[in-house]
This record gives C-alpha cells, structure tokens and sequence, in this order.
C-alpha cells in the first residue's frame, strides 16, 4: 500500500508489515530541558535490517515476540508493541482486538530503534487491519507519542529530525551506501546514556550543540560516500563508550580494517561502519567478527523505505 492512501481491511483478518532499522548519519545531541528530553539535530538513515510485524484480528489485544534475542522482550502493556495497539484503538475508539506477532532480526536495545520500528509497524499494520480511516499525518501524530524514533520508521530513507527526533524533513539523497554492524551481546540503556551525557557536559568535558555538519549535508546532497563516511558523527559516542569502553576499541578495528566511516548507532551499543561496495562489506564483517566484543556483525544498504505492507 501506498501510505498516501487510506489503509484497507486485509480480507483475510491479517496484515503483515516490514519495518526498517535505522542508523543516525549525524546525532547531535543539545542540553538537556525542562521535559526531561534533549534537543536533537539528526539524520536517520533506514537500513536494510527488518522486523516482520503481523496483526490478526482477535478479541483484546496481544502480542508475541520471536527471532533474534526475542525472549528478553516483555509482551505485556509495557511493549511498545502493545502500547501502540492500545493508543490507536482508544484514539478511533474501535471495538476489534489484535494479535499482533513480531519476528525479530533488527538487534534488541542495539541503539537501531527496534522497538520504535515495532510500534510504528503495529500503528500501520492495526490502521489497516481495523479499517481505520488514518493518514500519514495521524500515524505520525500517534507515533510522536509512543517515542523518539516512531515516526521516521514509518518515513524511512534518509530524513532530518529535530526537536526529540520527531519532527521530520526528508532528504533527497542519492546512491546506495553499504554498511557493516557490529553488535554488542548486551545492551546499553537509552536513559543512561543520556545522563552520562548529562554529566560529562556538567564536566565541561562535552558542548552540546545541535548543528549538524552542513559538509554531511553537502556530501549526501551529492551522494559522496567517502564525505558522508568523513562526517558522520554522534554526540552520544562518547558518552557510551565511556560507560563500556570496549566500544571504543570495535570502532577503531573498524576505521584501521579500512572503513570509510565509524559511527556509534543511536545510543549503542551497536557500532556501525560505512564501507564503498558489498565486497568492502563482507570484508570487514568477516574482520570484525574476530573481535572479542563483537557478538555478532550484521550487513546492510541504505536508505530503504520505511514500514509497508507485505504479503
Ligand atoms: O523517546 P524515547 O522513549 O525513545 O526515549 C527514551 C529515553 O531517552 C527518554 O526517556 C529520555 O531519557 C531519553 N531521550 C532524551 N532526549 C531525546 C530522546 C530520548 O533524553 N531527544
């Protein structure tokens, strides 16, 4: 489905919805406000990485989690998942349920807004189930609500955000960028990044600052690989590496093996590397999966579409 248009009911009682991963090109991080968020100047970037999130109708609402790390998620009212479901059938005020079953390959709290995706996946694939009469501006509007990264996994492609993340420009970008993700076995908490963020601006040991490099902006305007590669940057890198220091030394294997770029994934702990072809990609995946802190290395292109629905 186009999301310009209205969503249909499936007439089978399912829908199934395949939403995208996302790296931040740029996170530039301001200080902290009086709402308990931070200022953002970003550019998310969807990746070829997808969760598979299927409604069915039923009575109630409920939900599954498989694949990857899938039984360390929680499937009650605290899943995004079930958060999601539950603001869009009190919003249009609807009488059906959903079972609604994620199968999982986007890494669970890798910083790649797994969970986001999930919930804006749940938003479109219940839209549709439910025959709801939504349209891309009211996903987004419930999205924004739910969390950060929400609406832009229901854009996709490459997009500027501001504010907490929420308020999207798209970007034009041309070419197909080839990236390599190297994952971390444990987690990093989304909140306790931001607070060692917090305290090392209280040190004086970083300046917050939303400006996102204009030669960024310049390189993907002109589809510059080895430019965006230069540019890439993340406020968040330095706080998370600090709070697990082996970070630091992923992303330097990474930039000696020959990457064109390094970044820090969101709020990590996964490690993401810009490479120039799908060769230069296997190469160093197979490099990185050497090194004793990476769980497991993961390959993908972007930008891709965001959540659409599949057969
Ligand atoms: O919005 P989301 O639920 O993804 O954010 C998770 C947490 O990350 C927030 O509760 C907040 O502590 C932190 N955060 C922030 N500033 C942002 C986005 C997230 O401080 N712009």
């Amino acid at each position: 489905m186009d999301q310009s248009s209205t969503p249909v009911t499936s007439a089978l009682g399912r829908v199934k919805v395949r939403v995208p991963a996302k790296v931040n090109l740029a996170l530039k991080v301001g200080a902290l406000g009086d709402d308990g968020y931070h200022p953002l100047g970003t550019v998310f970037h969807a990746l070829s990485l997808y969760d598979d999130v299927e409604a069915r109708l039923a009575e109630g609402l409920s939900c599954e989690m498989r694949g990857d790390s899938a039984d360390t998620l929680p499937v009650d009212g605290s899943n995004l998942v079930m958060r999601a479901a539950a603001l869009l059938r009190e919003t249009y005020d609807c009488p059906q349920g959903a079972e609604v079953s994620v199968l999982k390959t986007i890494p669970v709290a890798g910083g790649m807004a797994g969970g986001s995706a999930d919930a804006a996946a749940t938003l479109l694939a219940c839209a549709m189930l439910w025959d709801l009469d939504t349209q891309p501006e009211d996903l987004h509007d419930l999205a924004a609500q739910l969390g950060s990264d929400v609406p832009f996994a229901l854009v996709g492609g490459t997009a500027r955000g501001a504010g907490r993340g929420t308020e999207l420009v798209p970007m034009l970008s041309r070419g197909t960028y080839h990236w390599v993700l190297a994952l971390a076995d444990e987690g990093l908490s989304t909140p306790g990044v931001y607070r060692r963020f917090d305290e090392m601006v209280a040190a004086g040991e970083v300046t917050p600052s939303i400006e996102i490099p204009p030669a960024l902006l310049n390189a993907l305007a002109a589809g510059d690989v080895a430019g965006v590669g230069r540019e890439l940057v993340n406020d968040l890198q330095a706080p998370a590496v600090s709070l697990r220091p082996e970070l630091g030394d992923v992303l330097d294997t990474g930039r000696a093996a020959g990457a064109l770029g390094t970044v820090l994934s969101g709020s990590g702990p996964t490690c993401a590397f810009l490479v120039g072809s799908e060769e230069a990609a296997m190469d160093l995946a197979t490099e990185l999966s050497h090194h004793r802190s990476v769980w497991a290395t993961r390959r993908a292109v972007g930008p891709v579409p965001g959540a659409r629905p599949v057969s």
